[in-house]
């Protein structure tokens, strides 16, 4: 369970605050598939941050499972971003030089994890987003949908309890795109994976069991 209480940002811009986010609440429960609507620059990066972990309020609270994680020390923030967090980015992120394996493999390796220990867990990922023959690719070596999906078997290695995706979708075709919908969508039913995802789509929002829609930076 995922809980943002009264979520206020401001950025500081040539001295002058500029203010993001307007005492924002809400709650996601394990299991549901959230999509965040909104137009350009009302704040739903911002937001979708904020929740993860990857920055931090002006004002409110953010709470994981009860415990609000502005007052995690750094060793419990990144055991719980490596142990409850995924986070898939637009433009994908992946590491040039290294294969698509290496990719997903990434953020468990960074953790100290030998790869070995982790290679039944790599198979059924790579089974997942169905790039099993594609494995010593680099990420240009493949298509853009083929780098997205690598990018979410990296969000996933680590079965977070909770994934973030902020436009998943939004540099596919729509058929690709669509694929990439019905990827979360298995990954949502068949291992209650929570899932809160930024979209301009509303084909995509349609995968999804709840829309919330940003406005200037407030819950509609
Ligand atoms: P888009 O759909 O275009 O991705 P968004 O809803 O994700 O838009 P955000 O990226 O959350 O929008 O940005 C919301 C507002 O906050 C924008 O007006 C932007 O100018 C401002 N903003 C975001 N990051 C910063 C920053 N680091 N410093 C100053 N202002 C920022
Ligand atoms: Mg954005």
């Amino acid at each position: 369970v995922i809980e943002g209480k009264d979520i206020t940002k401001n950025f500081q811009v040539g001295g002058a605050p500029v203010c993001v986010l307007k005492e924002i609440s809400l709650k996601v429960q394990r299991g549901e598939f959230v999509s965040v609507m909104g137009e350009s620059g009302s704040g739903k990066s911002t937001l979708l941050y904020i929740l993860g972990g990857l920055d931090s309020p002006t004002g409110g609270s953010v709470y994981i499972d009860g415990t609000d994680i502005s007052k995690l020390d750094d060793r419990k923030m990144s055991e719980m971003r490596r142990r409850k967090i995924g986070f898939v980015f637009q433009f994908y992120n992946l590491i040039a030089n290294l294969n698509v394996e290496e990719n997903i493999m990434l953020p468990l390796l960074l953790d100290g994890c030998k790869m070995w220990d982790y290679r039944e867990r790599l198979e059924e990922i790579l089974e997942v987003v169905g790039l099993k023959d594609r494995r010593k690719h680099t990420p240009r070596e493949l298509s853009g949908g083929q780098q997205q999906r690598v990018a979410i078997a990296r969000s996933l290695i680590g079965r977070p309890e909770i994934l973030f995706a902020d436009e998943p979708t939004g540099n596919l075709d729509s058929k690709t795109g669509a694929e990439i919908m019905g990827l979360l969508q298995d990954i949502n039913k068949n291992d209650g994976q929570t899932i809160i995802m930024v979209t301009h789509s509303p084909e995509a929002a349609k995968s999804s069991s709840r829309i919330i829609t940003v406005k200037d930076g407030a819950i509609l």
